[in-house]
């Protein structure tokens, strides 16, 4: 019995090791990018061009977003692992919230083409908003970064009758995943190495999150992939008549 307590936290403290040295790599390398590129602006600045000036500030402004994004993650990360992560559920017009996160993807990505078809008459969802929102947001945002500019990503939302679920599924044309890979994107720091991936870059904790987050709101989310591109789906629960007004549940 002893041992295998013992075991237990060998591995829990294994995993925790883990985990720091994986975020220390991902803060230093961008780090080292920024501070290489500052001191190369302050030690040569006048035998620089214009050009290369500019060059080196917006490597610095893209690392330092990396970092952003890496330290949100983080944060969102150990929010949903306390269990003072409040869901405040509300219940949500799936088109017109699509709709507005489209909006918000198409400031980033300008050359992508997003098409979006709505069944008629669906009925509206039980979620949280903002990690709602978050959802979309993910996997909109790797349909987009996976897939070449100019690409389309296609945003289905339809109505499953049996299981009286809403379904939002986002295909793009992108770079796929093979088989083999498929069953590792929803880990933790999961990242696919190779030649296409490496020059795309990621952190490897937004489909973590992400399915976190869905099944957290009881939902289901599931990938198909093949060399043509990728298409992920959410699921949730039909809202009823009764849970039309806000609700506030404790996680
Ligand atoms: P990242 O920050 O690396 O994008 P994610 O957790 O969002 O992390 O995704 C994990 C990995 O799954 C990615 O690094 C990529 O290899 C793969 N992936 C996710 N979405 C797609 C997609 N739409 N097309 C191809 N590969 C994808």
């Amino acid at each position: 019995m002893a041992d295998i307590k013992e075991e237990q936290l060998n591995k829990l403290e294994q995993a925790q090791l883990d985990f720091i040295s994986t975020v220390s790599h991902e803060l230093r390398t961008p780090l080292t990018s920024i501070r290489g590129f500052a001191d190369t602006l302050l030690s040569s600045y006048d035998k620089l061009s214009p050009e290369q000036r500019e060059k080196f500030l917006h490597i610095i402004k893209d690392q330092s977003n990396r970092l952003i994004k890496l330290v949100e993650n983080l944060l969102t990360v150990s929010k949903m692992q306390s269990d003072k992560d409040l869901l405040i559920y509300k219940s949500v017009d799936v088109p017109s919230f699509v709709d507005s996160v489209v909006q918000m993807i198409k400031l980033k990505y300008k050359t992508h083409n997003y098409e979006c078809n709505f069944a008629k008459n669906l009925p509206k969802i039980l979620v949280d908003t903002d990690k709602f929102q978050q959802i979309l947001l993910n996997i909109i945002d790797n349909a987009s970064k996976y897939s070449p500019e100019g690409s389309k990503v296609k945003i289905d939302v339809k109505q499953n009758f049996d299981e009286n679920t809403v379904s939002i599924s986002v295909q793009d044309n992108g770079i796929g995943i093979s088989k083999e890979d498929i069953g590792k994107i929803f880990n933790k720091f999961s990242r696919i190495d190779s030649p296409l991936t490496r020059k795309i870059y990621g952190n490897g904790l937004g489909l973590y999150i992400t399915k976190t987050l869905v099944e957290k709101m009881n939902g289901k989310i599931s990938v198909e992939s093949d060399n043509n591109g990728s298409c992920f789906t959410v699921c949730f629960k039909a809202a009823t008549p009764e849970d039309s007004g806000i609700k506030k549940i404790k996680e």
